[in-house]
Order: structure tokens, then C-alpha cells, then sequence
């Protein structure tokens, strides 16, 4: 199995780290050629939405990553990778990729609370989550199925091949997240054969 990490800025190493303890190969996208091997999985990280979102333009990967998204490819976005992933971004920014059902707030905790950890549930199982100037969902469509909550604020979703997450699984030492993806990818129709 294989998981392009998008490295044009944010805490991509972070990710590759985290798959590389769980076993799994993990390669930087930095530009067209990177896409040029196939795949299995893609995240994208956090970090700052409106500079990866210039980058992965000038870069001329929006649209091919857009489309292996569209196609079913297994997609995990973390913070700003959640917002990248977004339909509607409220305040009238436009879209990224917008293949996620789903509204996000950016930088939705103000100021104060722009970095902040808790324990909530996952899918289950109770972990670590840290925020830092995190986003959190408004609204979700009917197709998407919500993973986690804090203060009655959804912070992680899931919309068939896509995963979203407002915090940063990869900086904890809880690897339950990264494992949920892995799954997502590991029983994909694209690499099941
Ligand atoms: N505040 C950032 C943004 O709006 C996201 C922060 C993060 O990824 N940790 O893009």
C-alpha cells in the first residue's frame, strides 16, 4: 500500500512519520511528476488553507488530485486538509477541491482558542485530539456520517472515500485515526482485486 502525502507546506512530514510506524509506505507530493506512480491513499495535511491552495494551483495538481478524489481515490484531511476538502467554506471563500459535503468554519475557535487539546470519542474509541487555528464543520449533508463531536461542534467526518478531521491525529501518540484511514483504503473497490 502506498499513501501520497501532499508536501507543499503544512505538517506533512508528521503524516509520512505516522504510516511509516504503522508500516506503510508514505511519499511526498511536491509537484505533477510525484503523481506520475500510482497510488492507493492520499492526505492532506494541515497547515495553512489559502497557501496550499495557491501552490497545489501553481503547481498544476489541483485538477489531477481532483479528479483521482473524485474517482474514489481514499482521501484523508486533516485541519486545513479539511478545509481544502470542503463544498462551502463559510464567509464566501471559494471551494478547493469541494468534494466534501460539508460547510467549514475556518479558524472557528478564535483567537484565545486557536490551539487547545481534548479527549473525545473517534469512531468508538475515546482519543487525544489537538487543535491548532482549527476549523469545524456547520453543516454536513445527508450522505456524510459524523465521527466526532466536541461541544456539539462536528470536528470529524466521513463521506465514502473521504475523511476529514478539524484536529491533528499525527501529533499524538494515538494512532486509532490513521488507522481508520488505512482501513478505508485497504477495503477501497479501487485496490481491492
Ligand atoms: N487555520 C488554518 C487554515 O485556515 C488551518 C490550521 C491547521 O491546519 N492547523 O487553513
Amino acid at each position: 500500500m502506498r499513501i501520497g502525502v501532499l508536501a507543499v507546506q503544512g505538517a506533512f512530514a508528521e503524516h509520512i512519520s505516522r504510516l511509516a510506524l504503522l508500516g506503510t509506505e508514505g511519499f511526498e507530493i511536491r509537484q505533477r511528476k510525484d503523481l506520475s506512480a500510482p497510488f492507493d491513499g492520499l492526505i492532506l495535511p494541515g497547515g495553512e488553507s489559502t497557501a496550499m491552495r495557491r501552490l497545489l494551483k501553481e503547481l498544476d495538481l489541483l485538477v489531477p488530485l481532483k479528479t483521482m478524489i473524485q474517482n474514489g481515490l481514499p482521501v484523508f484531511g486533516t485541519c486545513a486538509g479539511m478545509i481544502l476538502l470542503a463544498k462551502e467554506i463559510s464567509g464566501g471563500e471559494a471551494p478547493c477541491f469541494g468534494t466534501l459535503d460539508i460547510t467549514v468554519r475556518r479558524n472557528a475557535y478564535g483567537r484565545q482558542l486557536g490551539s487547545f487539546r481534548c479527549r473525545e470519542q473517534f469512531a468508538g474509541s475515546e482519543i487525544e485530539m489537538p487543535f491548532i487555528r482549527a476549523p469545524y464543520a456547520e453543516r454536513v449533508g445527508e450522505n456524510v456520517t459524523v465521527l466526532a463531536q466536541h461541544e456539539n461542534r462536528i470536528i470529524a467526518v466521513r463521506e465514502g472515500s473521504q475523511l476529514a478531521a478539524a484536529f491533528h491525529p499525527e501529533l499524538t501518540d494515538d494512532t486509532a485515526v490513521c488507522k481508520y484511514f488505512l482501513q478505508m483504503v485497504a477495503k477501497s473497490p479501487l485496490n481491492v482485486v
